[in-house]
């Protein structure tokens, strides 16, 4: 005969340690757990025209060696991937085809301008030169040099992580980042 389930009526709630209720506790700790699986699983996607791209090359062969950040899996499309690395000059021809390809990127994406080129027209003070890509699309890390050494691009990859690691999840839907994207004419 089967024995009748007992149940144990005498447990106790504990009330929850203070401090760790209240608005926000879970999101922080999902939070420090998104930041931790995208820093080191980015997928960046090399944008390179000319002479800083060799560099980044440099930076992907085996001496370097980028996949040793979580970061080796190079896309070249922008739907899948969630860090473009602008690197050379950018004319100003190249501009809009560069915005778009920002544009088809899905948030979050972050933006990294390698090299003085990239970062300001560097050497190129010209009339067809973009003084930097920041004048069409937001950038996140400026990596200097002209050409950056593949320690300057590794060093701008750990300052894209730590960015990475510590954003908030609301910060894609606050009022200063729609604000921001406005300033660039992107709803
Ligand atoms: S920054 Fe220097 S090395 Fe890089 S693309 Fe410009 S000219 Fe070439």
């Amino acid at each position: 005969m089967a024995r009748p389930v007992q149940y144990n009526n005498t447990i106790k709630y504990q009330g929850i340690p203070e401090g760790y209720m209240g608005e926000g506790y879970m999101a922080t700790s999902l939070e420090k757990v998104v930041g931790l699986a995208r820093k080191n699983s980015l997928w960046p996607l090399p944008f390179a025209t000319s002479c800083c791209g060799i560099e980044f090359m440099a930076t992907m062969g085996s001496h370097y060696d980028l996949g040793r950040f979580g970061a080796e899996r190079v896309g070249f499309s922008p739907r899948q991937c969630d860090l473009l690395m602008v690197m050379g000059t950018i004319a100003k021809k190249m501009g809009p085809v560069l915005r778009q390809v920002y544009l088809q990127m899905a948030e979050p994406r972050w933006v990294m301008a390698v090299g003085a080129c990239a970062s300001s027209g560097g050497i190129f003070d010209s009339y067809s030169v973009l003084q930097g890509i920041d004048q069409i699309i937001p950038v996140d890390v400026y990596v200097p040099g002209c050409p950056p050494r593949p320690e300057g691009i590794l060093d701008g990859i750990l300052k894209v992580q730590e960015l990475v690691h510590n954003e908030s999840l609301r910060r894609r839907h606050s009022a200063e980042y729609k604000s921001l994207l406005e300033g660039y004419g992107i709803d």
